[in-house]
């Protein structure tokens, strides 16, 4: 008999197979999430559509909707569903932002999330091989309004700024400037700021008319931002 599912056809996640597996693990995963304190409707019904397993080793799968981080190669970490939620959530305004600037594309599961609730995301990697593979996954979740490009993300990505959000997935000690000139007025800086192996800090930075506002949000652990590619 053929099963047939019920699924909203306008969404461009609802390819049958992708979606279909691991459907009650990521309802669970919600569930977890709106304990840990987020409560954003649409960040939870994006995250409860988006099928985090595709963005990791198959043998690891199993894991993929678990709280913690998984490797992904080259030595770096998807980050765990509540880090990925809390950042959605502090970058996100009461408005739709226009374009959003992702430094650390790693293996795209952020990136993914962010391409369904903004306009437009500009995602910078430095490693190549995560960034291919990346692309690859996103297309074939049909989300296009994505742009990548190779290269230090410590520079930001000058040519499209200034954005309204920028997002960054790994650590540097102290805030690259480049990222707080691309910043818009009102535009929101999410980023992990510490050296590695000590407490890391999780801080949103507002561009104001007359200069920056920090707040400070959580004890993270993320990886280092690196100079140059590979
Ligand atoms: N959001 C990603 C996080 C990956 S880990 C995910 O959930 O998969 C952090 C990523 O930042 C790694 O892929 C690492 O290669 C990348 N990175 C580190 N320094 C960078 C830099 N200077 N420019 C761009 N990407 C960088």
């Amino acid at each position: 008999m053929m099963n047939i599912e019920l699924q909203n056809m306008s969404s461009p996640l609802s390819h049958r197979g992708i979606n279909g597996a691991f459907q009650r693990e990521r309802q669970r995963m919600i569930e977890r999430l709106k304990t840990q304190g987020i409560v954003e409707p649409k960040i939870l019904s994006i995250m409860a559509k988006t099928p985090r397993h595709i963005f990791i080793d198959e043998a690891l799968s199993s894991h993929a909707y678990a709280d913690h981080a998984l490797p992904i190669g080259y030595g770096q970490t998807i980050s765990q569903p509540y880090i990925v939620a809390c950042m959605t959530a502090a970058l996100l305004t009461q408005n739709r932002l226009d374009n959003v600037l992702e430094i650390g594309t790693g293996c795209g599961y952020q990136t993914a999330v962010l391409a369904q609730l903004v306009g437009k995301v500009y995602s910078v990697e430095r490693i190549e091989g995560l960034l291919l593979k990346a692309r690859e996954r996103l297309a074939t979740l049909a989300l296009y309004n994505i742009d990548f490009h190779h290269a230090d993300g410590s520079w930001g990505w000058k040519e499209n700024a200034p954005y309204q959000g920028i997002i960054v997935t790994a650590a540097p000690e102290q805030i690259p400037a480049d990222l707080l000139e691309q910043l818009d007025i009102g535009g929101r800086l999410i980023i992990p700021v510490g050296a590695q192996g000590v407490a890391q800090k999780l801080v949103k930075i507002i561009r104001t008319r007359s200069g920056y506002e920090q707040h400070d949000l959580e004890t993270v652990s993320f990886v280092p931002l690196r100079k140059g590619v590979s």
